[in-house]
C-alpha cells in the first residue's frame, strides 16, 4: 500500500517556480474590475482598489456592539412622565422605520449587490458592511426591548405606517432587480440597472432616508434625553457614513470603468429619483413630528434634505437639484466628522483595536 509520504514523493515533483503558463495565468492588477470581471474573484491580492481595503480596515477598527451601551437612563426616562406625547411618537416611529430598514439593507447586500460586484476588495468591505447592518438591526431591537415597547407595533410599522411604508416601497424594486436569480450584468441595460440600484441604496437610502431619523434621536441626546439610544445612533451614523462613502467610491469607479453607462438620460433619471427621495423623506419628517419639538420642525428638515440631496448629487457627479440650499443643522456635520468626536469615539476604537471589551462597572 502506498503511504502518504510515498505518494508525495512519487507524484508531486519539487517545484520552485511556476511554469511560464501558470505564471501568465496569474491575476494581474490590471485585469481586476468592479463589475463583469473575467478574472478569478477569490484572490484578494494583488490589490487594485486600495480605497476599498482601507475602508474595510477602518470599519473593523470601529467595531462596537449594542449591549455595551448603558440604557438605564433611557429606561427611567421612558417610564417617567418627562417625555411628551410628541417625543414618544417620534421615538416609536423612528424605531418603526429603522428596525426593518437595516434588514432591507443587509438583504440587499447579501442577496443582491454582492453577487454582481466582481472584485474581492469590494466584496471584503461588503461582507463587513453586511455584518454592520446586522449590528444595527440588533441595536434597534435592543432599544425596543430595553424600553419595553410593543414589539409587534414597532416591527410592523413598515407595513402599517404610510410614511414608513412609502419609503420602503420606493426602495423595493431596486432590491428586487438584483436579487432576481435571472438577473445578470453584462449588457448596458443590466449594468445600468445595477448602477441605479447601487445609487438608490447608497445615496438615497443610506445617504438620505436615514438622516431625518438620525437628526431626531441625536437632537434628543443633545438635550440629555434618551442618551443611550443617542449613543447607539451615533455609532450607527458613523458606520453609515462609511457605507455611504464606500458606495460613492464604488459608483464612481464603475462610472470610470464603464463611461458608456453614464449617459445624460441616465443622470437625469437619477436626479428624478433623488427628488422623489427628498419628497418621501420630507413626508416622513412631517409625519413623525407634526408639531415642532426639540427645537426642530418639518420646515427645517425640508431645507436639510435639500442640502443633503445636493451633496449626494455632487458626490456622484450629477447636477444639483436645489440651488442655494443650506444646512440648518451644522452640529450634524460634527457628529459625522469622527475626528471631532475625540472622547466619544477614540476610547472605544482603541479598546477594540487591542481586543478588549468594555465594562460599565
Ligand atoms: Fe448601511
Amino acid at each position: 500500500m502506498l503511504t502518504f509520504d510515498d505518494e508525495v514523493v512519487t507524484t508531486i515533483p519539487a517545484v520552485d517556480a511556476p511554469s511560464v503558463d501558470a505564471a501568465s495565468a496569474r491575476i494581474r492588477v490590471e485585469d481586476k474590475r468592479i463589475i463583469n470581471c473575467k478574472a478569478d474573484v477569490n484572490q484578494l491580492v494583488p490589490f487594485k482598489y486600495k480605497w476599498a481595503w482601507e475602508k474595510y480596515l477602518a470599519a473593523c477598527a470601529n467595531h462596537w456592539m449594542p449591549q455595551e451601551v448603558n440604557m438605564t437612563a433611557d429606561i427611567a426616562l421612558w417610564k417617567s412622565d418627562k417625555l411628551s406625547d410628541d417625543e414618544r411618537r417620534l421615538i416609536k416611529r423612528n424605531l418603526g422605520f429603522f428596525t426593518t430598514a437595516d434588514s432591507l439593507a443587509a438583504n440587499n447586500i447579501v442577496l443582491g449587490s454582492y453577487r454582481h460586484i466582481t472584485n474581492p476588495e469590494c466584496r471584503q468591505f461588503l461582507l463587513r458592511q453586511a455584518f454592520e447592518e446586522a449590528i444595527h438591526t440588533h441595536a434597534y431591537q435592543y432599544i425596543v426591548e430595553s424600553l419595553g415597547l410593543d414589539e409587534g407595533e414597532i416591527f410592523n410599522m413598515y407595513h402599517e405606517v404610510p410614511s414608513i411604508r412609502n419609503k420602503d416601497e420606493f426602495l423595493l424594486p431596486y432590491i428586487d432587480v438584483l436579487t432576481n436569480p435571472e438577473f445578470k450584468t453584462g449588457t448596458p441595460e443590466t449594468d445600468q440597472a445595477l448602477l441605479r440600484s447601487l445609487i438608490v441604496f447608497a445615496c438615497i437610502m443610506e445617504g438620505l432616508f436615514f438622516y431625518v431619523g438620525f437628526v431626531q434621536i441625536l437632537a434628543l441626546g443633545r438635550q440629555n434625553k434618551m442618551t443611550g439610544a443617542a449613543e447607539q445612533y451615533q455609532y450607527i451614523l458613523r458606520d453609515e457614513s462609511m457605507h455611504l462613502n464606500f458606495g460613492v467610491d464604488l459608483i464612481n469607479q464603475i462610472k470610470m470603468e464603464n463611461p458608456h453607462l453614464w449617459t445624460a438620460a441616465f443622470r437625469e433619471e437619477i436626479r428624478g429619483l433623488m427628488q422623489k427621495g427628498v419628497e418621501l423623506e420630507y413626508a416622513y419628517a412631517e409625519d413623525t413630528m407634526p408639531r415642532g419639538i426639540l427645537g426642530l420642525n418639518a420646515t427645517m428638515f425640508k431645507e436639510y434634505l435639500r442640502f443633503i440631496a445636493n451633496r449626494r448629487c455632487q458626490q456622484i457627479g450629477v447636477d444639483i437639484l436645489y440651488q442655494g440650499a443650506t444646512n440648518p443643522f451644522p452640529w450634524m456635520s460634527e457628529m459625522i466628522d469622527l475626528k471631532k468626536e475625540k472622547n466619544f469615539f477614540e476610547t472605544r476604537v482603541t479598546e477594540y483595536q487591542t481586543g478588549g471589551s468594555l465594562s460599565w462597572d
